[in-house]
């Protein structure tokens, strides 16, 4: 069941949403080879909490497996979505997709942003490049009268006309009290078809999208989703809520991109 928000509700998610954004500026700032995840985790859990919010990925639970166990979700190169945070330094070159949650007022904010450590390879900066490109190609598809599908052929049809793959077993979702609501929001999709989208629908778009084929593998943690033939993955994901003419994104990436400065891409 899809539930549209009001004027007010969409406000309380701005405000969860944009924490969401200054989490991730947090992390910015400190994210450099050497650093590991586990450390980026604990300070984006305590900025949160000091923001009088909940880290709404912490205790997620999984219908496979165990609650996740962390603040962030760290996806490191081959890591596609859902990397658990760990002790291992970030090297020159890697790339990390951090995804962050939170529950604030009764609202959940979510985004992710890929970022890079150190000197990363045009190659894979040209992916997380086009990733975040499709990610806005989505988001200018949301507006009121266009239809689910539009959204979805956005993204696909831009990073397939680049050569990769599109990640097809995780999408996007609908957003309020509850972090995954409906609809689904998948990163592919046929132009017209689907549920038009109406004013007050609040949805995240996320594309995950690799290198080289769009098959995934699961780890036996029953998270960490990575890519089969182990080559790079990106992820960039807003929330947002649909209007007549042009999308209000409720997430941002301003205060990240203010950190990266001429590093961001
Ligand atoms: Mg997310
Ligand atoms: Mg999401």
């Amino acid at each position: 069941m899809i539930f549209l928000k009001t004027e007010d509700e969409i406000e309380l998610l701005r405000e969860a949403n944009l924490l969401v954004g200054k989490t991730l500026a947090e992390l910015a700032k400190i994210i450099k080879p050497g650093v590991t995840t586990k450390q980026l985790d604990k300070i984006a859990e305590e900025f949160i909490r000091d923001a009088g919010a909940i880290p709404t990925f912490k205790g997620f639970p999984n219908p496979y497996g165990g609650p996740f166990p962390a603040s962030i979700c760290a996806s490191v190169n081959d890591v596609v979505v859902h990397g658990i945070p760990n002790d291992i330094p970030l090297n020159d070159g890697d790339i990390v997709s951090i995804d962050c949650g939170t529950s604030l007022n009764g609202f959940c904010g979510d985004s992710c942003y890929t970022f890079l450590v150190g000197d990363v390879s045009d190659e894979v900066r040209n992916l997380c490049k086009t990733t975040k490109e499709a990610l806005y190609k989505g988001i200018e598809q949301a507006i009121v009268g266009r239809r689910l599908g539009d959204i979805g052929y956005a993204v696909e049809s831009h990073c397939v006309s680049h050569g990769y793959g599109v990640v097809r077993e995780f999408v996007g979702h609908g957003i309020g009290h509850n972090m995954h609501e409906d609809p689904q929001v998948p990163n592919y999709g046929k132009r017209g078809s689907g549920p038009m989208l109406k004013k007050g629908l609040c949805i995240a778009i996320e594309p995950m999208i690799t290198m080289g084929s769009r098959e995934i593998i699961m780890d036996s943690d029953r998270w960490t989703v990575r890519t089969r033939d182990g080559k790079p993955a990106a992820h960039y994901e807003h929330s947002l809520a649909v209007r007549a003419g042009k999308a209000d994104i409720l997430s941002s990436f301003e205060e990240i991109e203010r950190v990266l400065g001429d590093k961001a891409i």
